[in-house]
């Protein structure tokens, strides 16, 4: 049933650099459980949009083509529209402009939707994101909000993409002001989330604190 597949979602949350990436992906390889990136969904559109150059001022337009667009993420490979977007969607030129495509509501119900099917389709899984725990599985058995210290969160960044520090924590810092203002399911933590602060602390004992949560609670 529906309900109880999306009662089997862990929700991982968080703003950029926080870790959720590394983390989730642990956690699902730990628990056998599927892994979805749905910020990889919303870099996909964008970059679609851009090679087709479409005005992404233009909340119609984009909206049409998240409906229309044949979209696979994958654990290792992101394909929209036969385009293999794997590289190009992390990327400075999407990563600028994801935050835009990413605000438009028509957009988001269309994702929302696709993860939803998603999570149906594989009963359940871990599922990283923004809106996770606050809009798209609300009943989620385990909802974390990952955070980190800016300083920690820009190195991190540097550290997998490259790039000048002092620009990666101004890019990182506008985008987050754009998540978490925005009208449509904006960046938060869940009021039942676990806030979790991984700075000063190594992954693995993250994922164990993580995957204790998640055993105490099935
Ligand atoms: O997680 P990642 O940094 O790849 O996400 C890229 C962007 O996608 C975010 O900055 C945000 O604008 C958008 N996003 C979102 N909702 C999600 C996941 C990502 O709005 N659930």
């Amino acid at each position: 049933m529906v309900v109880d597949a999306h009662h089997r979602v862990i929700a991982i949350d968080g703003p950029a650099g926080a870790g959720k990436s590394t983390i989730a992906k642990a956690l699902s390889a730990r628990l056998n459980m599927k892994y979805l990136d749905t910020g990889a969904m919303y870099r996909a559109v964008t970059f679609e949009a851009m090679l087709r150059e479409l005005d992404l001022d233009n909340q119609q337009l984009i909206t049409d083509l998240a409906q229309e667009c044949d979209l696979h993420v994958g654990l290792d490979r992101v394909i929209i529209n036969g385009h293999d977007a794997t590289t190009a969607i992390r990327g400075p030129e999407v990563t600028g402009n994801v935050s835009k495509v990413a605000a438009n509501s028509g957009v988001r119900t269309e994702m929302r939707a696709r993860q939803q099917e998603w999570a149906s389709a594989h009963n359940g899984g871990v599922i990283e994101g923004r809106d996770i725990a606050t809009v798209v599985f609300p009943n989620a058995v385990l909802k974390v909000f990952l955070t980190a210290s800016p300083e920690v969160r820009a190195r991190r960044r540097v550290e997998q993409h490259g790039g000048n520090v002092i620009e990666i924590a101004q890019s990182i810092k506008d985008r987050d002001l754009l998540d978490s203002t925005r009208a449509d399911s904006p960046l938060a933590s869940a009021s039942d989330s676990v806030v979790v602060d991984t700075s000063d602390r190594a992954i693995d004992d993250v994922v164990d604190e993580i995957e204790q949560l998640f055993r105490e609670r099935i």
